[in-house]
């Protein structure tokens, strides 16, 4: 019996090659625990631009509502030939589904680079507001252009936005060492990151058992590089969190080592890595899978949590242990974390990990 359908949406460049090895990698841990998985692969990116006419086929979004949730690998729409159908798919889905929450972990591991080997936090970053001019849903493009030396760019703040992202990191944070960091710059962005603020604490009287503190968006990020182990949980506003989330990355063995789960009130959840879909490096067996695995993980991870499937949770702990395995040996693991293997090695080891 069907317990779980995943979407399977390779998207561009290097999701050809780090798509198919988390979903090799989810199969084997499935198999392990018996853990019944319906995979359905959708055109998505360039190939469905070429196939279909449009970067996202009609009925995608409809389809997509069905399933539980998908692997959506890294879209590069900036090298889309011009045209009607060469939409960015990312903030559609984003939108639609309303998945207002990014969490994007960063865990130290040792002899990969890590400039420390304690690092385990996990920043969630608001999805679907702030400055970002292709996510904004109120403002439309949110930026404005009303003669040729003036720009006005707009940034939206809800207090409903943030109160909904403000939860789902203190589940996380409840789920961890029950401290929330919230990362804000209310000094200078009164109403806006002062709502956003005003927002988390509302939420976080539902959560007496997480301690809540704050700090101001610059001094975090010197202090990500000072005492990254000082922190646990951090919840914080769409541009901060992109920002942050990268410099995160670079402290744990760059994008490679970025992984990302977007998610919504819902069960439905987007498994995407933090980093793009690097053409210079696509299709020389030389990626990183790294991300796009650990992504998948942690969706079936959320997945088992949220439909309350213990074999989903196993598979999750399965897949965490062999990943921690490939990491540990340079042989198994790619080049840009001091390795020696290409992306298909260090797939296949991860799988046979498994076992
Ligand atoms: P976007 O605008 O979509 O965020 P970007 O311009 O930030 O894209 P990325 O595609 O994220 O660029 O990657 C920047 C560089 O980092 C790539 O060119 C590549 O060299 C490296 N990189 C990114 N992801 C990986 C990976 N999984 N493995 C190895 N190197 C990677
Ligand atoms: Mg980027």
């Amino acid at each position: 019996m069907t317990q779980l359908t995943i979407g399977i949406l390779d998207g561009d460049d290097i999701g050809h090659e780090i798509v198919p090895a988390a979903v090799a990698v989810v199969k084997a841990a499935a198999a392990r625990h018996g853990l019944q998985i319906d995979w359905r692969p959708m055109p998505i990116g360039r190939t469905a631009l070429d196939s279909h006419g449009t970067t996202m086929p009609e009925g995608t979004l409809e389809t997509l509502a069905t399933f539980d949730g998908f692997i959506l690998g890294p879209i590069g729409h900036q090298a889309y030939p011009k045209g009607p159908g060469a939409i960015n798919p990312h903030p559609i889905l984003r939108k639609h589904f309303d998945l207002f929450a990014n969490v994007r972990p960063t865990r130290s591991y040792p002899g990969i680079g890590c400039i420390y080997d304690d690092i385990d936090l996990v920043i969630v970053r608001e999805n679907n507001e702030g400055f970002q001019p292709d996510r904004n849903v109120v403002m439309g493009s949110g930026e404005f252009r009303p003669n040729d030396d003036l720009t006005i760019s707009v940034r939206v703040i809800s207090r409903k936005g943030s109160r909904k992202v403000a939860r789902a990191a203190l589940d996380i944070a409840r789920s961890r060492k029950k401290r929330l960091t919230l990362v804000h710059k209310n000094t200078v962005f009164k109403l806006g990151c002062g709502m956003f603020v005003e927002s988390c604490y509302e939420a976080a009287k539902d959560y007496p058992d997480v301690t809540v503190d704050e700090v101001i968006v610059d001094t975090f990020a010197m202090r990500l590089v000072r005492d990254p182990q000082s922190f646990d949980t951090v919840v914080t506003t769409n541009m901060f969190g992109d920002i942050l989330t990268d410099e995160a990355a670079g402290l744990v063995g760059g994008l490679g080592m970025a992984p990302g789960l977007c998610i919504g009130e819902g069960g439905l959840a987007m498994a995407q890595a933090t980093h793009g879909s690097a053409p210079d490096i696509a299709g020389k067996d030389i990626a990183n899978p790294y991300a796009m695995i650990e992504s998948a993980r942690m969706l079936i991870e959320h997945l088992g949590r949220a439909r309350n499937l213990p074999h989903a949770l196993d598979a999750a702990r399965t897949m965490q242990a062999a990943i921690d395995k490939a990491l540990a040996a340079p042989q198994t693991r790619t080049r840009d974390i001091r390795g020696t293997a290409g992306t298909r090695a260090m797939t296949e080891a991860i799988v046979s990990a498994i076992g």
